[in-house]
């Protein structure tokens, strides 16, 4: 199925909603907490200082808020779609493993050429080489092969998961990462809707 618009089913719907609202709600209530501060103490808490450093210090104040939770900037996002152009495997160290120092991971990085001409890099979760596989993620994700050159992608605004649509018609869930065959419509690890309106 097509749309223009992207459309997204209504339980991943409500996972995006409820990311940005978890931006936005402290952002609200930490802004609202610095006004009620700087207009009901803000000449009694600064009156050593002149008035435009305290300007200075309200400015800086009312801006905090902004600056720790990121929005708007963070949530500043669009949907897009491409194809992959090209399947690389990196390499890098992985610090965060249960403080037990370093190990080697690579990283699959999918390049992607968008809609727009624009051609991005799509870094793949994690995965250890010589070590047991401690994540329960789906193997799609480990497994080079399963990616190919055409595969088409689509971002949904605030979903770090892309959509990708493989060459057999099977669909990553934008959730979990699983790949599932063309008929789910639920993913069969997470049990969330898999996409299938694209735009
Ligand atoms: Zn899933």
């Amino acid at each position: 199925m097509y749309t223009n618009k992207p459309v997204l089913p209504e339980d991943i719907r409500k996972i995006v909603t409820r990311a940005v609202a978890k931006r936005v709600i402290p952002c609200v209530i930490s802004e609202l907490i610095v006004l009620w501060y700087v207009i009901f103490f803000g000449e009694m808490s600064f009156k050593m200082v002149g008035i435009e450093v305290r300007i200075l210090i309200y400015i800086v104040l009312i801006l905090l808020p902004f600056i720790i939770t990121g929005v708007p900037l963070k949530l500043i996002d669009r949907s897009w779609k491409g194809e992959i152009i090209g399947i690389n495997v990196d390499m890098g160290l992985d610090r965060s493993v249960n403080g037990k120092g370093v190990r080697e991971v690579s990283y699959l990085v999918l390049k992607i050429k968008r809609d727009d001409g624009k051609i991005v890099d799509h870094t793949l979760s994690v995965f250890s080489l010589g070590y047991t596989m401690q994540s329960s993620r789906a193997k799609s994700e480990f497994a080079e092969d399963d990616y190919a050159v055409g595969d088409k992608v689509y971002h949904y605004y605030g979903i770090k998961r892309l959509l990708i649509i493989h060459e057999d018609k099977s669909r990553e869930c934008v959730i979990c990462g699983s790949n599932n065959p063309e008929k789910n419509d639920r993913c069969f690890y997470c049990g969330h809707s898999i996409i299938k309106k694209t735009f």
